[in-house]
């Protein structure tokens, strides 16, 4: 069991798989106000860098899934790095479904809400974890700028315009499932080229180290396109952020 293969080429380099920077992820966790102790799952954990940094930073103890066996491999590296090995685990699985045994102060699903089969499935799934008051986080794509025609949102590798909303449809859309935001930290654009731009040098050295895998073609074909097609739509069009959530 394991995701696509191009992710793993493309995405293999990176410690944060969205366009947050550490940045970002520091202060999510100091609005956030993180007791020590407290419990965080994370639903599409990537290489771990939320719960490792949080675990290091604020005491927190988490258990991170993710269907990536390079990400979850290099979670724990990353947490024996940063001295929380005893603090965090990573299980390497399908997030689906996921309940954890003992209820979480947070719940968190951060760019990967195909888990639960868009948001409000993804809320419900991480609702089932969550203690009293707890807290759940979701990480998603908004329109930053509606775009103007479907030719733009396809740009933005959208499969149409009503794939996202923009911030404040958003928010709304919380409200309507009997949610109050209570918090929200939003990526900016030198964080979309921490996320897009790093993929470029990744896929040009993967490309040199292996001419001849049967992803060079694809690869290559990315490399080529992707500069001007992420800074012709993506990187104009397309908004990101954390919301932090709480049952009204
Ligand atoms: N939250 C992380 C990773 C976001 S990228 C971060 O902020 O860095 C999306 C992640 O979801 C990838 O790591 C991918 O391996 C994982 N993923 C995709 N489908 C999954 C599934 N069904 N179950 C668990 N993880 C999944």
């Amino acid at each position: 069991m394991d995701i696509p293969r191009i992710f793993t080429i493309t995405e293999r380099a990176h410690r944060i798989h969205n366009p947050f920077t550490p940045e970002k992820f520091a202060t999510l966790g100091e609005v956030l106000r993180l007791e020590p102790g407290t419990r965080v799952l994370d639903l599409g954990s990537g290489s771990g860098e939320m719960l490792c940094t949080w675990a290091r930073d604020y005491g927190i103890t988490g258990t991170g899934v993710d269907m990536s066996q390079l990400f979850s491999g290099q979670a724990r590296l990353r947490a024996e790095e940063l001295g929380v090995a005893d603090r965090v685990e990573f299980i390497h699985g399908d997030a689906a479904g996921f309940v954890a045994q003992e209820k979480v102060g947070v719940a968190a699903c951060v760019g990967a809400t195909w888990i639960g089969g868009g948001v409000a499935g993804t809320i419900e799934l991480l609702a089932k974890s969550l203690g009293t008051n707890g807290i759940l986080l979701i990480g998603e794509p908004f329109w930053r700028q509606a775009p103007p025609t479907e030719e733009v949102a396809k740009g933005c590798l959208a499969g149409s315009i009503s794939d996202f909303l923009t911030l404040p449809n958003l928010l709304a859309s919380f409200g309507d499932l009997g949610y109050d935001v209570v918090e929200m930290v939003l990526a900016d654009q030198e964080g979309w080229d921490r996320y897009e731009a790093a993929k470029w040098l990744t896929m040009r050295r993967w490309l040199e180290a292996n001419p001849d895998d049967d992803f060079a073609k694809e690869v290559r074909a990315q490399l080529t396109s992707e500069p001007v097609r992420y800074t012709s739509y993506t990187r104009e069009y397309m908004g990101w952020g954390v919301f932090a959530l709480m049952a009204r």
